[in-house]
């Protein structure tokens, strides 16, 4: 029996009655392990499990439970280890105890089973309904556990998918915020990575890389002190930010340093959006409120690169910055592009 690869078509139930049906065709009980294997072997999204099914049902040794709780624990149960490993440890312990109820509840559907095979057994030794009655008890208790601790996988399933969800949530906002610089509510260096590297995968046209530096920010601080040197910096951001086109990207890259990247730029336009942000913070002035002391007025410098044919991250960057000290040592305040 072929998996079919990602079977879109058939509704969720009829998933399931195929993973019963290939289960059946095999001679395997319908435990929780098995059915999962099968399910998944089935639905066909894992590769390498229906390799390593495939592999066995070609080979002339019989498929058994145990044949394919090894491949469960190859690859469901350490894929899925694998993948929330580093998602802490809520959901490892999480995944830890909802694995020991399916291994329970598996127990409990073998225990079912072989309640039943020995107790059809015995019914040709039975010579009277008291007899009968002890094998329809045994049966109906054998039944009451598995029945038992499969509402217990139920509930504790359910449990785990609401936990594994808040969690994620959680996760989702410690991703956000490590990719967000606090001062400024720019993209930090990690986060410009990030986002660079997916619209560099993506098949818009060039993008046109800005790396904008305070000039002489050292000053501002040795003047002013740092709580004005981080205002400074919010300025600059808040400049930088108004000009920005809306698809552009913009990150604080460190200290005193911000990039801007605009997807589908020419270097032209690139070298007008940063002439444009170098201008508007040129004419900046800043009171100190308390004792409304006046800034001295301050000054950016830019390099400017448009990505070329093919051109990864780090060379792109690296073309930016080699503008930028250009532009340093051509006096600052001033934009130079990179030819
Ligand atoms: P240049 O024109 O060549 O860029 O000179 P500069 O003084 O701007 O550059 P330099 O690299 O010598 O100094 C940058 C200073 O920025 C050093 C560091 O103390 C300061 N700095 C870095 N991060 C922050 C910050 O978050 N807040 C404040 N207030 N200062 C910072
Ligand atoms: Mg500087
Ligand atoms: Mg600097």
């Amino acid at each position: 029996m072929k998996p079919s690869q990602n079977d879109k078509s058939g509704a969720r139930s009829d998933l399931g009655e195929r993973a019963l049906a290939f289960l059946a065709q095999h001679r395997l009980s319908a435990s929780p392990i098995n059915y999962w294997v099968a399910h998944d072997y089935i639905r066909g999204n894992d590769p390498s499990l229906c390799e390593a099914l495939n592999s066995v049902i070609g080979s002339s040794s019989a498929i058994d439970d145990f044949v394919v709780r090894e491949i469960y624990e190859q690859h469901v149960a350490g894929e899925a280890l694998r993948r929330f490993h580093g998602m802490g440890e809520g959901i490892e312990k999480l995944l830890g105890s909802l694995l020991g109820d399916v291994l329970s509840a598996s127990r409990n559907t073998s225990g079912l089973q072989a309640s039943l095979t020995e107790n059809l057994g015995r019914l040709d030794e039975v010579r009277d309904s008291s007899g009968l009655r002890a094998i329809a008890q045994n049966l109906a208790q054998a039944a009451l556990a598995a029945n038992e601790s499969n509402a217990a996988l139920k509930k504790s399933l359910e449990a785990t998918e609401q936990e594994t969800r808040l969690l994620r949530g959680e996760l989702d906002k410690h991703r956000r915020e490590a990719m967000v610089d606090p001062l400024t509510g720019l993209l930090n260096r990690r986060g410009m990575l990030i986002e660079a590297a997916k619209l560099f995968d993506s098949s818009d046209g060039p993008p046109a890389l800005l790396v904008m530096d305070i000039d002489h920010f050292k000053r501002i601080n040795d003047t002013y002190g740092h709580a004005v040197g981080d205002i400074v910096i919010q300025k600059v951001a808040e400049a930088m930010l108004a000009i920005a086109p809306d698809q552009a990207m913009t990150a604080r890259f460190g200290g005193e340093e911000f990039v801007m990247l605009v997807p589908n730029a020419s270097i032209d336009r690139a070298q007008q959006l940063a002439e444009k942000v170098r201008t508007s913070i040129e004419r900046l002035r800043l009171v100190r409120r308390h004792d409304k002391l006046e800034i001295a007025p301050f000054t950016i410098s830019v390099g400017v690169a448009l990505r070329q044919r093919e051109e990864s991250i780090e060379p792109l960057f690296d073309r930016a910055d080699k503008a930028l000290y250009r532009a340093k040592h051509n006096g600052r305040n001033c934009v130079v592009a990179s030819s």
